[in-house]
């Protein structure tokens, strides 16, 4: 058995690329840069790679994290610029055994010296998206952060191997040199070959506070179903920031065991998701919280249709 599963409406396209790799008999480390690549290089999706959206200062700052669940191996960037490919880096820093969790301008000096390609990751849209939000927020007191998602995902290939990996911009306008949860093992992902994997997407410094991705492979590892462990992992720290904190951030998660059996749980309205098994086409499937139960419904065509329209539309400023 060998499978995907995404966050995100986005991811559907990297996985579908990652499936064709798999299916060859392909590992799951080549399938999930291949996947994760592919996100961060299309320039109209505005939270991960090109396009992604930028901080106070408007420079695009980076985070994206690998790691492999049969060796532990792990890797991961934060707040790097003008690197094409964040996953690319993240997955060369999991081959070293100290210094593999580089920021700024170490991870650019450690892309610089492998080669990585350089790119301004600023586009024009991402440029139009910031001076909106400047005068939104000036004029209508709306929230700087609002518009951020993660691409995190998991894979499992035939021989059994599995990794995780994530890829994103993070909050938009947020604070030069500010790190999220999704170069964070644990908490944006985690892996173990053994039981299976999690990745994560929502507000990070709530995320953070769950370690939840290694919370949901810890329950599987006990025998508990991907989607019992992520509902589990999701609802209880949902409560506790609620209970705690007066308030809980968005917390998202998807989940997949080393059979291909997968899980996704949420505390939002209409958390999409992308998932690919052996046998199966990839699937776009939105997400329902019904009193803690989650339901997933397969996208319509014209929730589909709607997004990609929603995606690629000027910018009114
Ligand atoms: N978790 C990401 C961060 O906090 C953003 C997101 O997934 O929406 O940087």
């Amino acid at each position: 058995m060998w499978g995907m599963i995404a966050t995100w409406r986005m991811a559907a396209e990297g996985i579908t690329k990652g499936a064709e790799i798999l299916k060859k008999g392909g590992c799951a480390g080549d399938a999930i840069e291949s996947a994760i690549k592919e996100v961060e290089d299309f320039p109209y999706y505005k939270s991960v790679g090109y396009g992604g959206l930028p901080n106070e200062e408007m420079e695009v700052e980076l985070d994206a994290a690998y790691m492999d669940g049969d060796t532990f191996d792990i890797g991961a960037v934060a707040a790097i610029k003008d690197f094409a490919n964040p996953i690319s880096i993240a997955r060369s820093l999991s081959n070293e055994k100290v210094n593999c969790v580089l920021v700024g301008e170490g991870a650019e000096k450690y892309a610089h010296k492998l080669g990585f390609e350089r790119k301004n990751m600023l586009s024009d849209r991402a440029k139009a998206h910031y001076r909106k939000r400047v005068k939104e927020v000036k004029e209508q007191e709306l929230k700087p952060y609002i518009g951020h998602d993660t691409v995190g995902m998991v894979c499992l290939d035939a021989s059994g191997k599995m990794v995780s990996g994530t890829s994103t911009s993070g909050l938009f306008m947020k604070r030069k040199g500010r790190v999220g949860d999704s170069p964070i093992i644990g908490s944006g992902l985690y892996v173990d070959s053994e039981v299976g994997g999690a990745s994560a997407t929502g507000l990070g410094e709530d995320l953070m506070k769950g370690c939840i991705s290694y919370e949901i492979v810890r329950l599987m590892s006990e025998g508990v179903h991907p989607q019992r462990a992520c509902e589990l992992a999701v609802n209880k720290l949902n409560e506790k920031l609620k209970k705690r904190r007066g308030e809980a951030g968005d917390l998202s998660l998807v989940a997949m065991n080393n059979k291909g059996e997968w899980g996704v749980a949420t505390n939002i309205e209409g958390f999409s998701f992308a998932v690919v098994v052996e046998g199966k086409d990839t699937e776009i499937y939105l997400t329902e919280n019904i009193n803690g139960k989650f339901v997933h419904k397969l996208a319509t065509q014209e929730w589909l249709d709607n997004y990609m329209k929603t995606r690629m539309a000027p910018i009114e400023e």
